[in-house]
């Protein structure tokens, strides 16, 4: 979140991210491969934000978390979107974090949403 950036601006980023995405990954549920079962099992029955790395990672990247803790980013999240959306969106930044918004080489170039996202440029500006 930007200095300048309302809790309504947000929320409103966080849905066009979301729809961004899921235009990119339509179905990123089928290559989830969850290594910890219990987040599995949190993630389809509960239908909370599963916080791994990635979305850890990609999140931060894109202000809408403003912790490092990933369960205080969960929360963050779950503020920011509609319940129905919790799962999805968990999803997506995980195959976003895996497909794009690599830790070491992030490909803001070639990023869907690039324009919403706060990094961009600094990255960006590193790669010159
Ligand atoms: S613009 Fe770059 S830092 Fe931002 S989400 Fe895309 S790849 Fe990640």
């Amino acid at each position: 979140m930007s200095e300048n950036e309302t809790r309504q601006q947000l929320r409103s980023r966080a849905k066009r991210i979301g729809a961004f995405l899921n235009k990119k990954y339509p179905d990123p549920k089928v290559a989830l491969d969850f290594s910890n079962p219990l987040q599995l099992l949190i993630a389809t029955i509960l239908s909370g934000v599963v916080v791994d790395t990635h979305v850890r990672r990609v999140s931060q990247r894109l202000g809408l978390a403003t912790t490092d803790d990933p369960e205080k980013i969960e929360v963050e999240l779950m503020e920011l979107l509609p319940q129905d959306d919790w799962y999805l969106f968990g999803n997506l930044l995980v195959w976003h974090g895996r497909k794009t918004c690599d830790a070491r080489k992030p490909d803001c170039l070639n990023c869907p949403i690039q324009k919403l996202c706060p990094s961009a440029e600094e990255f960006m500006k590193l790669k010159k």
